[in-house]
């Protein structure tokens, strides 16, 4: 991330005023954050074979992360080059490297650490037939499917048949829902024809307002802390690995948002977006 008075225009050249490196994609930071959260994980997934891939690799396991399943394919990891200008206006550029080569045939040599899950968090940003693949397994193997519906995306019903719980933001339930965003009845609103669709459960992720829960109890909006945000990065992320973590220790549907809402809470407070994850004791802290 290069910060910068002004983001240059076509052809010119600027002074910046920092350039700060940290891991990512969403697939990583989810996974960061559930094993730094107290959960048992392993991550799948692909690296570049640069020192990037390695960095990513490192960074996951000592957080606590299994690794076993973070493949190297190809020369280039997953990156992206983010410049924010200070008004907080930025021009991204994403390179997939490896991500994109993370094909179904490259799952399937790892389905078999896929299938011993309990919980399986997913996101968009390996190819689409690989997501789909990962569902179905996930699925045969009787684990309970989160989908980070990240970057925002159409999904077809076959896909969203087969996730149990939705985490979309306000900008992707838009997309996926072809509605424009709008104030909470809308929200709502677009979150029920969501669940029509065939996932249980929808959770609408509100940014300071915290979150929207919609499953087969109805609807309930729950608040978040209000606190000093200074770097919402990764928020969503901290939100899905903490949810997960929850889950996985037998709290309720709500309970568990409630703790996703904590630990999200407290990353905004932070720059980055895995430096920003909490540890357990300041999540439980601020759950209580
Ligand atoms: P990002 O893309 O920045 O990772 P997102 O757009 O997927 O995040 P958000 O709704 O912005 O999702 O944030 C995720 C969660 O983080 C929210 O549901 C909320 O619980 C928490 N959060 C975000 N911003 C704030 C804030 N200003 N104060 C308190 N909690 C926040």
């Amino acid at each position: 991330m290069i910060r910068c008075h002004q983001l240059p225009l076509p052809g010119q050249t600027v002074h910046g005023q920092s350039i700060t490196w940290g891991g990512g994609g969403k697939g990583a930071n989810q996974a960061f954050a559930a094993a730094q959260l107290g959960g048992d994980v392993a991550m799948i997934g692909a690296v570049g074979g640069d020192a990037y891939g390695s960095e990513a690799r490192a960074a996951l396991a000592n957080a606590g992360c299994d690794v076993g399943g973070v493949r190297t394919i190809g020369a280039t990891s997953g990156q992206a080059i983010v410049l924010v200008q200070d008004d907080g206006t930025n021009s991204i550029v994403v390179i997939e490297g490896a991500n994109g080569l993370f094909d179904r045939r490259e799952l399937l040599g790892e389905a078999d650490r896929l299938s011993r899950a309990a919980i399986v968090l997913l996101q968009l940003e390996i190819p689409f037939e690989t997501v789909v693949e990962a569902a179905a397994l996930a699925r045969r193997a009787g684990s309970h499917l989160i989908l980070d519906p990240a970057p925002a995306a159409v999904l077809p019903e076959r896909l969203l048949q087969s996730v149990d719980i939705v985490t979309p933001n306000q900008t992707e339930l838009a997309a996926m829902s072809g509605r424009q965003p709008g104030d909470r009845p809308a929200i709502a609103e677009a979150a029920r024809a969501l669940r029509a669709r065939g996932t249980d459960t929808v959770i609408v992720k509100l940014g300071a307002e915290g979150c929207l829960l919609v499953d087969s109890d109805g609807e309930r909006h729950l608040a978040a802390p209000v606190v000093d945000a200074v770097d919402t990065t990764g928020a969503g992320d901290i939100f899905n690995g903490a949810l997960a973590v929850a889950l996985s220790e037998g709290r309720e549907i709500a309970e568990a948002c409630r703790f996703a809402i904590a630990a999200a809470a407290i990353s905004v407070t932070r720059r980055g977006a895995q430096a920003a994850t909490p540890t357990r004791a300041e999540a439980d802290t601020m759950f209580r």
